[in-house]
């Protein structure tokens, strides 16, 4: 039986009862129950209190990690024991196996290493073996780091750099004292690369099933609204930019949660020129949201070639919207080009007047305005007739000056980005959450 564990902090050892002090002192046991019905008490840890103090109330962090490793300790080398034991005797008829010697081996989990004594046994020689001698332990546990221990070391190391990470688990956890930035970082690539492999590939079409199925499907969950957007970002050591698309995936509710549970939401991001499969990444990402063949989808982008492409054939329930914040973004510049208009004109050798310049820019502002307020409530054709109008307007206006020909090249542009948008489409606002890739685009931004 191992010795006992004093946990205490320093303060403590001076209040001990030894000393003449009065205190509480607490014994952790951890007691094992054999199936043979057998009890094995291993001491865990003594701890001692006296008075009451905010710094000493309950357990310290570094107790509780202490705790934490002895009974993962405890816990892994009676799974083990039990374990080797089962596997000590030839399963074919019965014989025990003869051991050629043991290695050490550390299993690292989150509640620290744990050295193990790994046997080697030698086969049993009433089956033909192409080997003399196997180890038991590495066909059970060919891994030797635990699986949540590589979960936190990923995610945090995912979030925050590999240094602040190490750190941070160390802080809270009785990790190994020797993990380091450099370990996670080999753990963050090996998980990285297997999720990887996992990937199933690239296909044009990723619908799965035929009409017939997906009508026998029983009513999905709320309507997926999936934000895209492109930016330029500029590579190391400035040598040119590349386009990283990053978005975000909202589902509106599920069917069987309870009303006020928080939404689920999903953040990707990936390099188009260097992502193989990213509509693949994508089309799991939804899965794993719970994407059914008959849900709804809505796909907020710019309409740009390069995210359209990413959004195609993944759900038949699909939807493709224009962004608003890509309209209004575009209305604005055109209205504040509008107002440069008027002062243009206020300039003597313009013909026409001042005072027919100030109506036709107020004049100019309004259509703007009612264009952009028919797009908000979805009345695309009548916000295509105010375009024409507007092109109209302003190419038969008396005068020519290079503002009014930059407006109207950008009226032209518009219209061709509205009508090319809106097949089969129709507008949104991206208010509150939803305003999604945009919004995941500038934090990008931000953190670089
Ligand atoms: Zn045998």
């Amino acid at each position: 039986m191992p010795e006992p564990v004093s946990a205490c902090t320093p303060s403590v050892h001076d209040l001990s009862p030894s000393q003449g002090s009065a205190g509480t002192r607490f014994r952790l046991q951890l007691v094992t129950l054999h199936a043979s019905g057998q009890e094995e008490v291993q001491e865990v840890a003594r701890i001692e209190r006296a008075g009451l103090e905010m710094e000493t109330l309950g357990l310290t962090l570094a107790e509780g990690k202490l705790i934490l490793k002895k009974i993962q300790e405890g816990v892994v080398q009676e799974q083990i024991h039990e374990s080797l034991l089962q596997l000590r005797c030839c399963p074919e008829c019965g014989e025990a196996r003869h051991s050629k010697g043991y290695h050490p081996i550390a299993v690292r989990t989150l509640f620290g290493n744990v050295e193990v004594n790994s046997p080697r046994l030698e086969h049993c020689r009433c089956q033909p073996h192409e080997e003399k001698s196997f180890s038991p332990l590495h066909t059970v546990l060919p891994e030797h780091v635990s699986p949540e221990m590589l979960y936190l070391e990923v995610k945090w190391s995912s979030l925050l750099p590999y240094e602040v990470s190490c750190d941070l688990l160390h802080d809270v956890l009785p990790v190994d004292e020797k993990l380091s930035a450099v370990t996670i970082r080999n753990h963050l690539f090996a998980v990285a690369e297997r999720i990887e492999n996992e990937l199933g590939e690239e296909r044009p079409c990723l619908l799965e099933g035929n009409d017939e199925d997906w009508a026998e499907l029983p009513i999905p969950n709320g309507p997926l609204t999936v934000g895209l957007d492109g930016g330029f970002v500029r590579s190391r050591n400035k040598r040119g930019c590349f386009e990283v698309i990053v978005g975000k995936s909202i589902l509106e509710f599920k069917r069987d949660e309870e009303e006020g549970a928080e939404k689920s939401k999903k953040c990707f991001g990936f390099v188009q020129t260097f992502d193989e499969k990213p509509r693949r990444r994508l089309f799991e990402l939804l899965k794993s949201q719970g994407l059914a063949m008959n849900q709804k989808v809505v796909f907020l982008s710019d309409g740009g070639d390069d995210v359209r492409k990413v959004q195609q054939y993944l759900s038949p329930e699909a939807e493709y919207w224009l962004d608003w914040f890509h309209i209004t973004m575009r209305n604005t510049v055109m209205k504040q080009m509008a107002k440069g208009l008027g002062k243009e004109a206020k300039e003597p050798s313009q013909t026409g007047g001042a005072q027919a310049a100030v109506t036709e820019r107020k004049s100019i502002a309004a259509e703007l305005q009612s264009l952009k307020w028919n797009l908000w409530h979805g009345n695309v054709e009548r916000g295509l007739e105010r375009l024409e109008d507007l092109q109209w307007d302003l190419d038969f206006t008396v005068g020519k000056s290079e503002n009014r020909d930059k407006l109207s090249k950008q009226l032209r542009e518009f219209d061709a980005y509205i009508t090319s948008g809106t097949t089969g489409s129709t507008f949104r606002t991206t208010g509150s959450d939803t305003g999604t890739g945009s919004g995941s685009q500038q934090r990008l931004q931000n953190r670089r």
